[in-house]
């Protein structure tokens, strides 16, 4: 058994040698490999089953690395940087030459964050440049917030450090920072524990010009499926919280043929006879504490292979982190009944 410093030790020896290899970080577990190399880069992509479009977010572990990735680092971002950084915000800018099109999927910007957890921090900094890192999870599939769930995903042919659970649980907010004639536009393309009035609240004491983009096309938020996030038990979200177990069961039956044995080339192990077993997954009413427990009970709930999960939603679950804890919900479903 080798202990956590042995582990970051090998792990960094793997990385300077063009592995990929499994990092805590506070949003989820990451998949990480050096961005200088194109071996290590397509490593990722095929340990993952990750389509090459779904671009990769790169983690840094200083401002001034950050800067080296961009052509342009604007006041705003440096801004958000300084407030939000190290931390669970993503900026996406005009990428430079350091950032191969593999990790971006051809597009001209790269996404960037600088993470909070030290073992990220450790293994950026004695390597030296920065790491590309999406979750250590099959494509599709529930994120990992702890070490054993990476160990299940790839058993052992990927080096895991152990530590601790993802003190956050759910991944990076992505926001989009673009300079049009001195006008910032601003857009999030994924919601996560930085909040938009957060954000909105910090910039109200600047003097910046900014405005928020509400919409989102595909080409801007690449990697963004349908699904996602998907345990291998069909997850159910009801939004009537006033049925009763009885009228829910019968839904549910009635409704087996919509539930797909597969979604998005990822495989969902659908009942083959009639609900019995429903597992009900119980978050947290404090939103923060829900979208750090999210992934693991998903994964815990699944292993006890009920015939499907499910989650209540009720009229409780309002307000901007919960919208977060929600996109996730919705693409881990494979059916949502209103
Ligand atoms: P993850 O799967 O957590 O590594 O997150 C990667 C996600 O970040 C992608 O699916 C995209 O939605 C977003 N992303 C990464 N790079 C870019 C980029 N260059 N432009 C816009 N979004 C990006
Ligand atoms: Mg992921």
């Amino acid at each position: 058994m080798l202990t956590v410093q042995q582990q970051i030790n090998l792990a960094v020896e793997q990385l300077q040698n063009n592995e990929v290899v499994a990092m805590p970080t506070e949003t989820v577990y990451g998949l990480a490999a050096r961005i200088d190399s194109e071996v290590a880069i397509k490593k990722i992509f095929s340990i993952k089953q990750r389509p090459f479009f779904d671009p990769l977010i790169v983690h840094v572990s200083s401002v001034d690395q950050a800067k080296k990735c961009v052509t342009e680092w604007n006041e705003l971002s440096d801004f958000l940087a300084k407030t939000f950084w190290p931390g669970p915000l993503t900026l996406v800018l005009p990428k430079s030459d350091l950032i191969s099109d593999l990790i971006t999927s051809g597009l001209p910007s790269v996404a960037l964050r600088w993470p909070q957890h030290p073992i990220a921090q450790e293994l950026i900094n004695r390597v030296g440049v920065p790491l590309a890192a999406p979750s250590a999870n099959k494509f599709g599939r529930t994120s990992p917030t702890k070490a054993h769930h990476v160990k299940e995903e790839f058993s052992d042919s990927v080096l895991v450090i152990e530590g601790d659970s993802s003190s956050v649980g759910i991944e990076s907010t992505v926001l989009s920072v673009k300079k049009q004639n001195n006008i910032y536009e601003l857009a999030i393309l994924r919601k996560g524990s930085i909040l938009k009035s957060q954000i909105t609240e910090v910039l109200s004491r600047q003097s910046f010009k900014y405005q928020w983009q509400e919409v989102i096309d595909k080409i801007e938020s690449p990697g963004h499926m349908k699904h996602h996030y998907m345990p291998s038990i069909p997850l159910v979200v009801c939004r009537d919280a006033k049925l009763k177990l009885s009228e829910l069961s019968g839904l549910l039956n009635k409704k087996l043929n919509e539930l797909p044995d597969e979604i998005e080339g990822v495989k969902i192990i659908k009942p083959k006879s009639d609900i019995k077993k429903i597992e009900f997954l119980k978050l947290s009413s404090d939103p923060t504490q829900a979208a750090r427990e999210l992934y693991s009970q998903l994964r815990a709930a699944s292993l006890r292979s009920p015939d499907v999960l499910c989650f209540i939603q009720t009229s409780a679950h309002t307000g901007e982190m919960w919208e977060s804890v929600f996109d996730r919900l919705y693409k881990a479903a494979s059916l949502i009944l209103d």
